[in-house]
């Protein structure tokens, strides 16, 4: 399902064809390199993939005959914004790739896509344009979108995070998207969203346990439980709210990364469903860092333990062993999903130390 705001800037819905996107916007100007940077900076567009680093910088840092990457890979699963954006308006993003491949004089244009109908829209897109830019299928699972696995998919076919990439500036593509619409117009956020950081976001809004995303598209600086009822889920049948997805926290004001919402409802269990969330992370380590591919089952296991209500001193432990020991944030964000669910869910851990559960269900 897709949601979109009244008078959206990306999910306007008026279809992917080139054809259709040039009679109604015209070429994508071309912007020196300072130009497209001051633009991102005067509305401190912050990257959409997670990190939320401005934009401006990495432009600014970007080397002439650098390889530019627009990253589409997502490979949270919770997540359904890129694939939503390349599938309905593919064009929005490669006017993005290319004012920026063109701005900074790029040696090779690329733009990884999730295998299915997210890579085949961004082909169509591409081959229609004309364009020099290679379309790559990024396989689904949980590490392919961090940068260095985007950069490492396109050296050597294989989408694992590395440490060290060639000078490449990698942009999320609803970034690009944004970008895309900066070039064309400065002014184009005006008046929308938050002062600091104005124009629109994408979030995908779920419900723990139940396997429908949904895209919705609202003003910057939107809050939470408003974003969750324009994905019509009401916030008053909602126990907590995960922001950030997998790697994220229980927490309706953090800041929302890649804008994935997960809304828990009242009656079931967040240990149980965190539980099923960390065997998934365990099984989705790229096998290559011995605390990451040791550690991340290991914690799982412990939380499972933890569920049966044999103490969670482990689970303590395991997270301070992970954390910073990887080749990438992968441990990290487990630990922070974790840390967070033990400071949030005090009652529910009270009750399964006591051979129940708070809550009945598990999710
Ligand atoms: S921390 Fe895990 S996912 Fe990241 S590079 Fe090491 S093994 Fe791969």
């Amino acid at each position: 399902m897709t949601a979109a705001l009244a008078a959206p800037l990306l999910l306007t819905g008026d279809d992917p064809s080139y054809r259709e996107h040039l009679a109604r916007y015209g070429q994508v100007p071309e912007l020196p390199h300072g130009v497209l940077r001051d633009r991102a900076r005067a509305v401190d567009l912050r990257g959409r993939g997670g990190a939320a680093f401005p934009a401006w910088r990495k432009i600014a840092g970007t080397p002439q005959g650098a390889i530019v990457v627009g990253n589409g890979a997502e490979g949270e699963p919770l997540s359904a914004k890129d694939r939503t954006l390349l599938t309905a308006a593919p064009h929005r993003v490669v006017d993005g790739l290319v004012a920026v491949a063109r701005a900074v004089r790029a040696g090779r244009v690329a733009l990884v896509a999730a295998e299915g109908p997210a890579y085949e829209a961004a082909v169509r897109a591409v081959a229609e344009r004309q364009v020099p830019v290679d379309v790559v299928a990024a396989p689904r699972r949980f590490v392919a979108g961090q940068e260095t696995a985007v950069v490492n998919l396109l050296r050597s076919g294989t989408a694992l995070p590395t440490t060290g990439r060639p000078p490449s500036l990698v942009l999320n593509v609803e970034t690009l998207a944004h970008l895309g619409l900066l070039a064309r117009d400065p002014r184009a956020f005006e008046g929308i969203g938050s002062p600091v950081e104005p124009g629109t976001r994408l979030h995908t809004v779920s419900v723990a346990g139940q396997g429908e995303l949904r895209v919705v598209e609202v003003p910057t600086g939107t809050p939470t439980d408003e974003v969750l009822r324009l994905a019509g889920v009401d916030p008053a049948s909602t126990a907590a709210v995960l922001v950030g997805g997998y790697h994220g926290s229980w927490s309706p004001t953090a800041p929302p990364g890649a804008g994935v919402l997960v809304a828990l409802p009242v009656g079931v269990c967040p240990l149980g469903w965190v539980g099923g969330v960390l065997a998934y992370l365990a099984a989705e380590s790229a096998g290559q860092c011995g605390p990451c591919v040791n550690g991340l089952p290991a914690l799982a296991a412990a939380f499972r333990d933890l569920l049966a209500g044999r103490g969670i001193a482990r689970v303590q432990e395991l997270v301070g062993l992970v954390e910073g020991r990887g080749g990438c944030h992968h441990p990290d964000g487990t630990a922070r999903l974790v840390r967070s669910t033990l400071t949030t869910f005090a009652a529910e851990l009270e009750a399964h130390a006591r051979g129940g559960c708070a809550t009945g269900r598990r999710g």
